[in-house]
């Protein structure tokens, strides 16, 4: 890699700047591109950086991955800088995608595979006599998220960087991401995760784009000479948000975009007042509070807590990302924002920063000084909203009273804001007193709360869900009267997750035999993918995937060894549901399953069953009682049949801690059976399902969020379906009996008698109590028991289908085949050419 012109996209990148026009900066802004010396080989750099680290010896892979993490990031510098550049240079539209979290995971080995290093890098490494693989398993996860929305916002930069689209996502560099989860004695235990202990070799501390954000105080109004009336807000405490930005390599096209995440700190004249009063104690202690801020992510998944600390990291990251992009602006076109809407959009990732609303009002009119149509005019040109769930419990409500205290000026702007649309409302409903009461931004009542949906709604020029049905039932339910207002602004983009790390990286064996038969182009274009259906009858190519399937088990199979100490046996079919712990996905469902399977085993019952493992992982956040109670249900059931030698040839489990980003890059290569579950109209998309899709495994599924999309696209005879659908579920809510549904079943008869005996909770009576009220209780929104039939009876054909090896693994081809609309590049070109309207 001496030579720099192997890397085809820096030389257009250079080619490029020379050819252009420049339309844009004085010289004095932009300064000419200083052509420099190539930069060191990744073999040169990986040396010098292993030279000057007094921490290394040849024993430790830590301080080798954090040279060879180094070393790859100097690779990307040149074209970072390029990138910038040339999105300046062309009148690019710059779109901010905001957004609390960033599941990223790690970063090492999707780098290498972008930037098509990673057989150059394995030739460096056997010179030190290190396996890569060594090195990347010691990349701590970079933990900022929960789950699905946060790994979407991963997928998304990647997808937006291989489009070639000037795309910035902006969030916030939690010092604890997503907690570490233990497993003792059958229960959750949490962990903190301190992933920054060892330093982030991919970050680059930017002080020059710092900005300053304020809470509290109080506001005042006052007349200027020229009679235009001025709002100021102060005596404010002011925190420092410091920019942190991490490459974001496109595939092998020489872009990197930049994910930016701020950092609080205290500000200097913060301190200084403190240190004037004699204070130093208090001045350092003033310091601890304002880096609380950015201390810790909130590890709540599809439910709010309602906590200030959380509405201030809302308003922080919201307010600086908004500081930055006028500060950017202001400096290339000076204070006119006329043209900012054409070359800027803002996208909304959930309500999380909704808040960004008033506060750009608030940055146009307070500080730019704009009359407050035009700032409204402006806002409403940039804002999009994406909407992530119908869970009531979801959905972000705020007190005023928090507002009116922790940020005094926003509140005002809300009320201005609430006043304007209510005229509108009441045009178009005119006397109608309680449409104004419904639709109110204010929720009324003894405790006023601010419906952060609504904001968002009144101010975005677009607001989409995440797959089909959810759409449709956003616009015909929760989101109904909006809709009637404004239907142009609602749209659909179902989800979809990167084929660069879900399939190219994570399964390189796949990748591989996929490529050998249809060439490269399918990992960025994933409707390539459909050429896969040729070879369903081909034996070589069915034996090929096949011995892959087997390859990715045994790894699968190893890692669950080590973190549950289960042995899972390649040979029997391979039953797995990651993600969240949450009633709503039904986890429980699938235990209820294991259950029957289990008492079928001890009855004698074998005939035509097929022997499999079933792996069961999740996080539940540490406030949910429930969501505890079933991974505890799961462990004991688990250990139960693990410890049953009648068991053994026909039924395990497993319950894998410490789910993750990096774990899930080892789960779906190797699972044959990907469990979709949730109850009809309560997944809003899924994207788990779409990753165990493109790699081949087999979905037993509901007819819930994407769902419905894969089973469009893979037919029903290669998908296991199951279950009511969305409006039976509403039909049934008021009327449910699920004793008839248990009664009716023998199977369930006989797992609810085993539950219910204490069978699995010998030492700890009662504690499964809860657990099963739920499931007889005639208001049970997740209808487990109305469902249990379904699933059996499907589970039998999905037993059936994998004692046919051949029929199998036809079925497994086709998925993958059909998996191409669930690539982030089809969601992202969506957004590109119906949201953003950006090239
Ligand atoms: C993809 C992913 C999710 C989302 O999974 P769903 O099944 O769609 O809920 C959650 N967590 C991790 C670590 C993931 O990779």
């Amino acid at each position: 890699m001496s030579d720099t012109s192997k890397t085809p996209a820096r030389r257009t990148a250079k080619g490029r700047s020379q050819g252009q026009q420049s339309t844009v900066a004085s010289p004095a802004k932009m300064p000419a591109h200083e052509p420099c010396e190539p930069c060191d080989s990744l073999k040169a750099a990986f040396a010098r950086q292993l030279r000057y680290d007094l921490c290394w010896d040849e024993q430790n892979s830590e301080a080798m991955f954090h040279a060879l993490a180094l070393s790859v990031k100097e690779q990307l510098l040149d074209n970072w800088r390029d990138t910038r550049r040339q999105d300046l240079q062309q009148h690019k539209k710059h779109v901010a995608y905001l957004s609390l979290e960033f599941l990223m995971g790690r970063t090492l080995g999707n780098a290498l595979l972008n930037l098509e290093l990673t057989d150059e890098c394995r030739t460096v490494l056997q010179e030190y006599a290190v396996r890569l693989e060594t090195l990347e398993q010691q990349e701590h996860d970079a933990g900022l998220g929960n789950g699905g929305l946060g790994r979407l916002a991963a997928c998304f930069l990647d997808s937006c960087a291989t489009l070639g689209l000037a795309v910035t996502g902006y969030g916030i560099r939690y010092e604890y991401g997503m907690f570490l989860q233990k497993i003792v004695d059958g229960y959750q235990v949490e962990q903190p995760d301190r992933w920054l202990r060892d330093g982030n070799p991919w970050e680059v501390r930017v002080p020059q784009h710092n900005v300053t954000v304020h809470f509290g105080g109080r506001t005042q109004s006052y007349v200027d000479l020229r009679g235009r009336c001025h709002i100021l807000w102060l005596d404010t405490q002011d925190v420092l948000a410091v920019a942190y930005d991490v490459p974001v390599p496109g595939y092998r096209n020489g872009r990197v975009n930049t994910l930016r995440l701020w950092k609080a700190e205290a500000t200097n004249e913060f301190d200084l007042a403190e240190f004037n009063q004699g204070d130093y104690t208090e001045a350092v202690a003033a310091k601890n509070q304002a880096e609380q801020i950015t201390m810790v992510l909130y590890p709540n998944d599809s439910s709010e807590n309602g906590k200030e600390l959380r509405l201030r990291q809302q308003y922080f990251l919201s307010s600086a990302s908004l500081q930055d992009l006028l500060r950017n602006w202001v400096q290339l076109h000076g204070m006119d924002f006329t043209e900012f809407p054409k070359f800027n959009a803002i996208q909304l990732n959930d309500t999380h920063p909704a808040i960004a609303v008033p506060e750009l009002m608030r940055l146009l009119v307070d500080v730019y000084e704009l009359e407050w149509e035009p700032a409204w005019q402006i806002v409403s040109r940039c804002l999009a909203y994406t909407n992530h769930t119908l869970l009531p419990e979801a959905l972000e409500r705020w007190p005023v009273r928090m507002f009116a205290h922790m940020l005094p000026r926003i509140l005002e702007i809300v009320y201005e804001i609430n006043a304007r649309y209510l005229d509108e409302v009441a045009h178009r409903w005119p006397g109608n007193v309680s449409k104004l009461r419904d639709m109110s931004i204010i929720e009324e009542g003894p405790e006023p709360h601010i419906r952060m949906a609504y904001l968002a709604i009144v101010a975005s020029f677009s607001v989409n869900g995440v797959a089909a049905l959810h759409t449709q039932l956003l616009t015909s339910g929760l989101f109904h009267n909006f809709h009637e207002l404004w239907p142009h602004k609602f749209n659909n983009r179902t989800n979809g997750v990167t084929p660069r790390r879900w399939l190219a990286y994570c399964n390189p064996a796949l990748a591989q035999l996929i490529s050998s038969r249809l060439g490269h182009d399918w990992v960025t274009d994933l409707s390539k993918l459909s050429a896969l259906n040729a070879y369903t009858q081909d034996h070589a190519f069915v034996e090929e995937w096949r011995r892959v399937k087997q390859h990715n088990k045994q790894k699968l199979a190893t890692l669950v060894a080590e973190r549950c100490r289960v042995e899972f046996d390649t040979g029997m079919l391979f039953d797995v549901q990651v993600k969240r712990i949450h009633e709503y996905k039904r986890q429980l469902l699938n235990i209820l399953h294991v259950i029957h399977l289990y008492q079928r085993v001890l009855t004698g019952d074998t005939h035509g069953m097929q022997p499999r493992c079933v792996l069961i992982g999740g996080k539940a956040a540490p406030g949910y009682a429930m969501a505890k109670l079933i991974i505890k249900l799961a462990n004991n059931v688990a250990h139960m049949i693990n410890s049953d030698h009648r068991a053994k040839p026909w039924l395990r489990f497993a319950f894998l801690p410490d789910y993750n980003v990096s774990a899930m890059e080892t789960i779906c290569p190797g699972t044959d059976l990907s469990e979709q579950i949730s109850t009809a109209g309560k997944e809003a998309s899924g994207t788990g399902n779409m990753k165990f899709m493109m790699n081949g495994a087999l979905t037993l599924g509901t007819l819930d969020g994407a769902n419905i999309e894969m089973l469009e696209e893979v037919g029903e005879d290669n998908f296991f379906l199951f279950g009511l659908n969305a409006p039976s579920v509403e039909e049934l809510k008021g009327h449910y009996r699920p004793w008839e549904y248990i009664a009716a079943s023998e199977a369930l008869t006989g797992v609810m008698a085993l539950l219910k005996s204490g069978h699995f909770n010998l030492q700890e009576p009662e504690i499964f109590a809860p657990i099963v009220a739920a499931i007889e209780s005639p208001t049970d929104p997740w209808m487990l028991a109305a469902d249990f039939e379904s699933l059996r009876l499907a589970q039998l054909e999905v037993a059936k289908a994998y004692q046919d090896w051949q029929r199998w693994t036809a079925m497994s081809i086709r998925n993958t085949a059909a998996s191409g609309r669930f690539s982030s590049d089809v969601t992202i070109a969506g957004y590109r050419d119906h949201i953003w309207k950006a090239r």
